[in-house]
């Protein structure tokens, strides 16, 4: 396996493969992996022969008293996790590398769509996101990128991006991959407390009623929302941040849901802010 930190190194590697004539899949990740990021890897190598995978904690996405100073980090056991997966390249760049000379001047807008949800929480976060998805995807030139569900909102955004600025690049969007008892694989769940552990599982528990409801009939956004907060409020760590039924693809509040509409759920348990989701009728 390769581990590139120049993008030069990435250009010359990237170039052999191509040469070879193979397919590139890309996973951008943040590091810090655990099975929900190694599952896009296997999910990228069903689309192509030279699977890379980016460790890059960026900058531009952490708002100010955001966790971008504590975000984990274990490069030797990422390298490792990623290598026995099978990925051929890895690229962990410094920020230097990925913003020479510093932050972009020219930015992706992720317009209305990266206002809401989270969106609303976090200002700026899916310009960040999308300027160094946008900014990978040119490093990269990747045949096909795998995103998780997890993060529902940003694959949307990211898919959208791809649309409106005619990008050449397949995205997949792989299953959220839970732990045993069901909380969503997260690389801030390393920060939880054992009584904040057991209470973010009310994220889960709140959106498994909110599909038992909707599969009794319920449709209402109103009672669903209700159903979610109930449930989630028996569990004293969590602050609920919001919790919406919002269309796929447009992420507008729906009134009524219907099958394939995304429960999509933030809180904080404890100091550490975390995200879900459920598709109904999934
Ligand atoms: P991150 O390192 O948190 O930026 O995540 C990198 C990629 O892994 C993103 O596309 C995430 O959506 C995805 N991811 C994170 N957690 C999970 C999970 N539990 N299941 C599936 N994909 C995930």
């Amino acid at each position: 396996m390769i581990l590139a930190t120049t993008r030069q190194e990435l250009r010359e590697a990237l170039a052999a493969a191509r040469g070879a004539g193979q397919r590139v899949g890309l996973v951008p990740t943040m590091g810090s992996l655990h099975e929900g990021h190694l599952s896009l890897v296997d999910l990228a190598r069903t689309r192509a022969e030279f699977l890379t995978a980016s460790i890059f904690v960026n900058p531009l996405q952490f708002g100010v008293g955001e966790d971008l100073d504590r975000y984990p980090s274990d490069l030797e056991r990422d390298v490792a996790l990623l290598e026995a997966r099978g990925v051929d390249l890895v690229f962990h760049p410094s920020a230097e590398e990925v913003y020479p000379g510093g932050d972009p001047e020219v930015t992706v807008d992720p317009g209305s769509m990266g206002r809401v949800l989270c969106g609303a929480f976090r200002p700026g976060h899916f310009q960040g996101v999308l300027t160094v998805v946008a900014r990978l995807f040119g490093l990269f030139r990747p045949d096909v990128a795998a995103f998780g569900q997890k993060d529902f909102q940003q694959g949307v955004l990211i898919r959208r991006m791809v649309r409106d600025l005619e990008m050449e690049v397949e995205v997949l969007l792989g299953d959220i991959i839970r732990e045993e008892d069901g909380l969503a694989m997260s690389s801030r769940n390393a920060f939880l407390t054992p009584s904040e552990r057991a209470d973010a599982l009310g994220i889960r528990r709140g959106l498994l009623a909110v599909e038992g409801a909707f599969l009794a009939g319920i449709t209402s956004a109103d009672a669903l929302r209700g159903i979610l907060r109930d449930e989630m409020g028996r569990h004293p760590a969590l602050a609920f941040q919001y919790g919406e039924v919002v269309h796929p693809e447009r992420l507008e509040p729906v009134e009524s849901a219907s099958p394939g509409s995304v429960v999509a759920v933030a809180a904080h348990c404890g100091s550490t802010r975390l995200i879900d989701n459920q598709i109904l009728g999934a």
